[in-house]
């Protein structure tokens, strides 16, 4: 089965319904299909063997995205923020690939050897023509794999994964009911073209029925507008976004009553942050997803009742689910083991192995799937008595002090919890007497020494969690998808 499936069913049922775009000059289903095997078509005779989009978010993408899917060529979404060289390095490592790229940055891949360049403007006038004429179906050609992801880089070089049509087509009919939405749902995307969050939120709202509406770039204030005018009932953020945006309604003064779900993932969400959004949005269902390129997306969520029986139980335990990513989708397995590969007890952390027919695992040239296909995630984490996952961050992360493992996130969490903190992070330098040395930077909100802010982490944790080295800083280095760049800080703070 090929993700072109999930437009099909929608455009062959409901073809009028609007599929992107603002509510009275957006695009149906029925056209973006038709425009998509029009522009695969062209492109695979004009000789493409990869089809690469290069540029902010809009109807560009999804159709770049189709296309390719019904053309039989892989689909590769590139970060348009990276540097030139980065970009043209990516561009040439693609077999023969057709580039649609936004006008104003086709400049920066001029004259690359065997790239077919398509300016975006053009691209979308002569697809997305309401007269076009429509399209034969002809044959599909086979073609498994369907995207090439680059990852975003944050714990080494961007890696290629492969996402094959099995691994995508699974996860959303596993997660997402068939034409489920009704025709007033509107779902407003803003996280990057680029990452596996904007490939899944394409698919999902096209087997689902949902109108998409784009944000080209994250603004919080921008975002609040459209949210309110267009009806928004369903998006995804990544935290660093969510903070943001409640400052940008409270300016605005905009409740957005629309709005009934809105998940959340991609990187730890400060407990502080949830707890805000959900007391300013209580019509909203919150949901926790926590998932990986590597595994088409999603592989465990905290649903908006998991969200509302934590935000309201005495019990601590079950309070304390608010900071977990909730449970493994019930189409999947997932383990945690430790480094010798034995299973781990519940309250017992090791690393996350997750198993399932959206699981790729997959690179160019090479995969990370055992032989009996589990998937060894390289997060630390651990499951609480009633299965639900704790994420401790990327194993290679955990600051190891004299033989004893520690979770950076859980520091920070506490340390976020303090008044006077805006943000922290924590990370491991080097020690000649432990091997590592736990280190917090923080930036602050309102004054504060180091041993204030020692005391109370002493209060929360055990003491040789507690930084030993301390640097106050006025901001931390994150990337657009709101991931904590630990590497970048950790050379800057050595
Ligand atoms: P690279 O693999 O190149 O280092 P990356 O880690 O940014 O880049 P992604 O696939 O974009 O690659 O991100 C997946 C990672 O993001 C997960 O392994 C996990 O560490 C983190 N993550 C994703 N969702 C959540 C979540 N809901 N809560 C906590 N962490 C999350």
């Amino acid at each position: 089965m090929r993700t072109t499936l999930l437009l099909d069913l929608t455009a062959d049922s409901c073809g009028d319904r609007l599929a992107i775009g603002p509510r009275d000059a957006g695009i149906d289903f029925a056209r973006l299909r038709n425009a998509a095997r029009a522009a695969g078509k062209a492109l695979a005779e004009g000789g493409a063997k990869t089809l690469v989009f290069v540029g902010l978010n809009g109807a560009a993408m999804p159709l770049t995205l189709f296309a390719a899917g019904y053309a039989g060529l892989p689909f590769v979404p590139v970060n348009y923020r990276l540097t030139d060289p980065e970009l043209r390095r990516l561009i040439q490592r693609c077999d023969t690939p057709a580039v649609i790229i936004d006008d104003d940055m086709a400049h920066r891949i001029a004259g690359i050897d065997g790239a077919a360049i398509h300016r975006r403007s053009a691209f979308e006038a002569q697809f997305l023509d309401p007269d076009l004429p429509e399209q034969d179906v002809g044959e599909e050609p086979e073609q498994d794999i369907a995207v090439l992801l680059f990852t975003s880089g944050t714990t080494g070089d961007p890696k290629a994964a492969v996402l094959r049509h099995s691994n995508l087509v699974s996860y959303v009919m596993s997660t997402v009911e068939f034409l489920g939405a009704d025709e007033a749902e509107a779902a407003l995307v803003s996280v990057p073209p680029y990452h596996i969050a904007g490939i899944s939120a394409v698919l999902s709202a096209s087997y689902g029925g949902r109108r998409i509406v784009y944000l080209p770039q994250f603004s919080a204030d921008e975002w609040v507008a459209v949210a309110a005018r267009e009806g928004i009932t369903h998006a995804m953020v990544v935290p660093t976004m969510l903070d943001r945006i409640l400052d940008a309604m409270e300016r605005s003064g905009e409740s957005l009553p629309a709005l009934r779900a809105l998940s959340y993932g991609g990187g730890r969400m400060p407990e502080p942050t949830i707890h805000r959004a959900m007391a300013k949005l209580p019509q909203v269902d919150f949901v926790n997803a926590y998932g990986l390129t590597e595994t088409s997306s999603t592989i465990a969520l905290l649903d908006g009742a998991d969200h509302r029986a934590a935000f309201a139980s005495d019990d601590v335990a079950v309070r304390r689910r608010l900071t977990s990513v909730g449970r493994p989708l019930p189409s999947l397995e997932l383990e945690i083991r430790d480094p010798e590969g034995k299973i781990c007890p519940p309250g017992v952390s090791g690393e996350i192995h997750v198993r399932g027919e959206q699981v790729s695992g997959e690179y160019l040239h090479k995969s990370a799937l055992a032989g009996d296909g589990w998937f060894p995630t390289n997060d630390a984490g651990w499951l609480d008595d009633a299965g639900y996952l704790f994420v401790e961050g990327r194993l290679d992360d955990v600051i190891v002090r004299g033989g004893e493992n520690i979770s950076p996130g859980e520091i920070e969490d506490v340390l976020r919890s303090h008044p006077a903190v805006e943000d922290a992070a924590v990370l491991g330098l080097p020690c000649d007497k432990w091997g590592e040395k736990v280190a917090a930077a923080i930036v602050c909100r309102s004054q504060v020494d180091e041993e204030t802010l020692s005391a109370h982490v002493r209060s929360h944790l055990r003491s040789t969690k507690t930084p030993e080295a301390w640097f106050f800083r006025t901001e931390l280095p994150y990337n657009e998808t709101g991931k904590l760049l630990r590497r970048v800080l950790k050379a800057e703070l050595a």
